[in-house]
């Protein structure tokens, strides 16, 4: 029963984005701490940019693009099993280059086929990387990175062009750690990944945060803005996961998000591509990538969905922009959201961090055991002021 059925329009804690951040302190609170929480979504689903479905051809994909799951933390993986069975997964891309599909990211064999190479071991590949790398003294940009670790025609040819369509920025103009996500190597590893854990939810991110929000203390609201609520509903705390800028009314100016547009199609043919991305860092190609999801969920059909990717201003906030002046727009926000009582800022779009999926859990989860030790040591407090 819900807390209007029960006419207690009332609770703990009102949570505004059902995706990570917002689930899992939804699920934390409630299952931890018995509250009483209704959380709420403006979009028709819960999940966030995870969500994923069964399209009209019974294909599983996902509706904001490619999401893989990989995480070094125990922690965020052992939590998230609580609410998933997994299906290990190494994803692995590869890149259209002067017409020939190569690995990235670059490895011994992109080397070796792009230029025609017989490099044999990781001391060879690591002695042509280092005669053609350019060495920068002061790493601070995304340029830099590159053609520090491979040099300028590498960079050119991987780099800059995608870079330029993905943030509508030159790399020069990017913090060195939007790059840097991108390792080289000097073995034929071709997994994009490195992580320790690699795995898809066996039944679709969509299942998973169903099991994590199915308490009865959490009452979900889904097509719900918090703008259209907040004056009606009685709550203790607010927890909130979406744009800070828009929750502060763009006082100050809007934060910059990089967009996307995400054009699905559904093939008649069982495989559209080897890999579970291609990326294509040509500037004359409008689109970044292109993904199948059969080989992310290992669905069998005799056809195939797949989704391109087009950088866009325009559009639903999905990627913070790294750079020293957003960080210091940032701040401002910041300084308000500290001085802000009795509401938590937590998740992608709201601390304006690039952080992927497991580090959003990682987040969740510490702003969690800081609510939880304040809970602990309220009674404390109490004590000492009373005596
Ligand atoms: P979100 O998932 O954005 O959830 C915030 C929710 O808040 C949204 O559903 C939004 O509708 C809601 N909301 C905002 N404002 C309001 C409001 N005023 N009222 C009501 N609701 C509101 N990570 C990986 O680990 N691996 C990947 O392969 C990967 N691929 C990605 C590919 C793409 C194209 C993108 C965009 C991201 C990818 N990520 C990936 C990152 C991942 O999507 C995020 O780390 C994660 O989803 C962030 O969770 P979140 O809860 O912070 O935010
Ligand atoms: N990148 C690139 N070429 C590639 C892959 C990545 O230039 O082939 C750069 C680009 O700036 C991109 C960033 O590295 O935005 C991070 O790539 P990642 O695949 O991690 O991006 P995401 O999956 O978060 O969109």
């Amino acid at each position: 029963m819900s807390a209007d059925q029960r006419g207690e329009n009332r609770y703990d804690y009102l949570i505004v984005g059902a995706g990570y951040a917002g689930s899992v302190l939804a699920e934390r609170l409630a299952s931890q701490h018995g509250a009483r929480i209704l959380l709420v979504d403006r979009r028709p689903h819960i999940g966030g940019n995870a969500y994923d479905e069964p399209n009209e051809a019974g294909i599983l994909y996902h509706k904001y693009g490619p999401h893989i799951f990989h995480t070094n933390s125990e922690q965020v993986s052992d939590y998230l099993s609580q609410f998933t069975e997994w299906r290990p997964y190494e994803h692995r891309v590869r890149a259209v280059v002067r017409d020939k599909l190569v690995p990235i990211p670059i490895n011994r064999t992109t080397l070796n086929e792009l230029f025609g190479l017989d490099l044999k071991t990781d001391e060879e590949a690591a002695d042509y990387l280092a005669s053609r790398a350019e060495p920068v003294e002061d790493i601070r940009t995304s340029e830099d990175v590159v053609v520090n670790a491979v040099g300028r025609e590498l960079y050119e040819l991987f780099f800059q062009g995608y870079t330029r369509k993905q943030w509508g920025l030159d790399p020069s103009e990017l913090d060195k750690s939007v790059t840097a996500r991108i390792p080289t190597r000097t073995n034929t590893d071709d997994r994009y990944f490195a992580d320790t854990f690699q795995a898809m939810p066996a039944n679709g991110y969509t299942a998973m945060f169903e099991n994590m929000l199915d308490n009865p203390l959490i009452e979900v609201r889904t097509g719900v803005d918090f703008k259209d609520i907040r004056d009606s509903v009685d709550y203790d705390h607010l927890i909130f996961t979406g744009p800070i800028d828009e929750y502060f009314d763009f006082r100050f100016g809007k934060l910059p998000y990089r967009s996307l547009k995400f054009d699905h199609q559904t093939l008649e043919t069982e495989r559209f591509q080897d890999t579970g991305t291609v990326n294509y860092p040509a500037p004359d190609v409008p689109y970044t990538r292109i993904s199948e999801y059969k080989h992310l969920t290992g669905q069998q059909s005799p056809v195939t969905t797949i989704t391109y990717e087009y950088p866009s201003a325009e559009g639903d906030p999905y990627y913070p922009i790294p750079r020293a002046e957003n960080q210091e727009l940032f701040k401002r926000y910041e300084a308000l959201a500290d001085a802000t009582d009795n509401v938590t800022f937590v998740g992608r779009l709201a601390t304006y961090r690039y952080y992927n999926m497991d580090q959003i859990v990682g987040q969740a989860l510490a702003t969690f055991r800081r609510m939880d030790e304040k809970r602990s040591a309220a009674p404390r407090e109490a004590e000492v002021e009373a005596a």
